[in-house]
């Protein structure tokens, strides 16, 4: 049996406030192999955040087992979560978390100096990705200076700077209208054409019927997993816009490339 990128097992979360608990994620096992595009949907509060959150190392679960790569993360100490987030996964998120008073190339900087990556290095991979994020003319902005659809890029070139294999985005097209939003989606297809895992918590059933797998949550449980009774264990995908299946259209162009069109299109 091929090895998870992302596995979960018995996962529970348990949130408590004063006398009483929530019980976010009850039980939940699921398997996310290198490659895929999986769209996680549910109504709110069915724990999708959650889920997101603890497959990115910025959550724990209360019980069960979380493996990365392989590697058992559930057991290692909040220090080495960080290097194991830093390196391995990006996050986008629906209000952006950008630092409001650094410019847009030093929000994108930002991971490579946690890192401690050495200045020119990171100058010159900051100024490839505000190339391809079509940004180049929005390097010394601040985020309030900056629209929805450019602080989302800005976001997603930070989330990648670092080549993580992982790529974790919730709800990341909710503060943008449809336009915008989908050139977001198409960024991240993108990225998961080039190899990158891609996860997006969607609302949104056109996003959601993009994704090549979707995993339906309700009450903090996996209800449906379009992956389940089909082929549990999918072969690696082939480049998205190709041979994706009914129930996912081709995604187009966008697809492929780690450079969009600069700037066009996006408000
Ligand atoms: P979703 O993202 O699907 O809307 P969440 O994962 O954010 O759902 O939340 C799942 C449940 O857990 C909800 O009932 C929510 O109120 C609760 N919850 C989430 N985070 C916390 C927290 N930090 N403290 C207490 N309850 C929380
Ligand atoms: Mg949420």
């Amino acid at each position: 049996m091929p090895n998870a990128l992302v596995e979960l097992g018995g996962i529970e979360r348990v949130f408590r406030l004063g006398d009483s608990e929530v019980h976010a994620l009850r039980t939940l096992d699921l398997r996310i192999h290198a490659g895929e595009y999986v769209a996680v949907m549910g109504p709110s509060g069915s724990g999708k955040s959650t889920l997101l959150n603890i497959v990115g190392l910025l959550d724990r679960p209360n019980d069960g087992r979380y493996r990365l790569e392989g590697r058992d993360v559930t057991t290692l100490s909040p220090e080495e979560q960080a290097q194991v987030r830093s390196r391995r996964i990006g996050f986008v998120f629906q209000s952006f978390h950008l630092v409001p008073r650094m410019t847009a190339a030093d929000n994108i900087a930002l991971p490579m100096v946690l890192a401690g990556i050495a200045p020119r290095e990171r100058a010159e991979r900051v100024a490839r990705a505000l190339q391809d994020y079509g940004l180049r003319d929005r390097a010394d902005h601040k985020p309030d200076e900056l629209s929805g659809g450019q602080r989302q890029r800005v976001a997603i070139a930070r989330a990648t700077i670092m080549l993580p294999a992982l790529i974790l985005a919730d709800e990341p097209t909710g503060n943008l209208d449809r336009a915008t939003g989908d050139e977001v989606v198409r960024l991240l297809e993108g990225l998961n054409a080039r190899g990158v895992t891609l996860i997006i918590v969607t609302h949104d059933p056109q996003i959601g019927a993009r994704a090549r797998r979707r995993v339906m949550m309700e009450d903090g449980a996996i209800r449906h997993d379009t992956a389940m009774g089909a082929d549990p264990h999918p072969s690696p995908l082939p480049p998205a816009g190709g041979g994706a299946g009914p129930l996912s259209p081709a995604t187009g162009e966008g697809a492929g490339s780690l450079s969009p069109p600069a700037g066009r299109g996006l408000g």
